[in-house]
């Protein structure tokens, strides 16, 4: 799928507005280091900037995403742009090695050459220290443009070559409306967004009857829990565990749970613009009425020590719950 500038600058209109400027002025740097969570468009931003720089019909800065340029680019088939991921765990040194051969040849097509490190945290000391030389000393006409999730993570040295750019977390109610336009039901679209923050998982998860289901065994357990724990430790039986069996699902169940407990408190902060179970709103206020927000936020650290445990030991899904929905009685005791 194309991407164009205009759909980017509504997710990330600040590394737009600066990156568009350097094209328009020909100031394009030798170095960018990409930095910001997953599915922040990073990847997508990096490959529309390839097109600016070698598209054959450009209009402006804009690539016509048409040409032979333009389509080689999008299928992974340009011969002076290449993408460089992890081999395995990491990225090689011998892979940065390839790619230093590669750019010691002339561009193939043109004078220029790009290329992009996906995960670029993830070199090895020897691969950095390789592509750390190769940034030192840049030939003309070439771009490096380096991805990571985590920035922390990479040389200093190598940080100071580039050019950064922040990729904000993309805004879940921005997230939901793109997931509307593509037929995903509004209530199911808001859940989504909050879950995850890249659109092609969230536009997974909207589709997913799994996740629709989730929602429905989640929302019912907390109306289990607020009559009394014996219906609500049957409904774990019965419904709860054969829906969520993976880890990920677990932890994804209990993420959906927290949620009712922050849409109550935000109730009770009177923030009625974040609430992610909109359609609930009646129940949710009848519920936010009958708990202090103390044991609010009670509640919600005990989802989130069940949440740690599930992480961090074997105990079963069973027993988990278990103990989860006898704590969050005992949350009660704290009105
Ligand atoms: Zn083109």
């Amino acid at each position: 799928m194309a991407i164009f500038w205009e759909q980017l600058e509504r997710y990330q209109p600040v590394v737009v507005k600066m990156l568009t400027k350097s094209l328009e002025k020909g100031r394009i740097s030798h170095a960018y280091l990409f930095e910001g969570q997953r599915g922040t468009g990073k990847k997508a931003m990096s490959l529309l900037l390839a097109k600016s720089l070698f598209c054959l019909h450009r209009s402006g800065i804009k690539p016509c995403n048409e040409c032979r340029n333009c389509r080689r680019i999008d299928s992974g088939n340009h011969p002076d742009v290449h993408v460089i991921e992890p081999d395995g765990q990491s990225i090689k040194k011998e892979q940065i090695e390839m790619l230093q051969q590669e750019f010691a040849k002339m561009a193939v097509e043109s004078d220029r050459k790009l290329y992009i490190i996906e995960h670029a945290d993830k070199m090895t000391t020897n691969a950095a220290n390789s592509l750390l030389k190769f940034l030192e000393e840049p030939r003309p006409g070439t771009v490096a443009i380096l991805l990571t999730e985590q920035y922390h993570r990479l040389l200093e040295t190598i940080i100071s070559r580039c050019q950064v750019f922040s990729f904000k977390p993309i805004p879940p109610a921005l997230l939901a409306n793109y997931l509307a336009e593509q037929q995903i039901p509004p209530h199911i679209a808001l859940l989504a967004a909050h879950v995850t923050n890249s659109h092609e998982e969230a536009l997974e998860l909207g589709r997913d009857d799994w996740f629709a289901q989730a929602r429905k065994i989640v929302l019912q357990l907390y109306e289990m829990l607020k009559k009394n724990d014996l219906q609500a430790l049957f409904f774990i039986h019965d419904q709860w565990i054969p829906h969520f069996q993976e880890k990920q699902q677990i932890d994804l169940g209990l993420d959906l749970l927290l949620y009712i407990y922050k849409d109550m408190l935000h109730i009770q902060l009177g923030q009625q613009d974040k609430i992610i179970y909109r359609d609930k709103i009646d129940n949710l206020q009848q519920w936010a009425l009958s708990c202090s927000q103390r044991q609010i936020v009670k509640n919600m650290e005990m989802i989130l020590q069940a949440k740690a445990r599930l992480n961090t030991t074997n105990m079963s899904v069973q027993l988990l719950m278990e103990q989860l929905i006898l704590d969050l009685k005992e949350g009660k005791a704290f009105v």
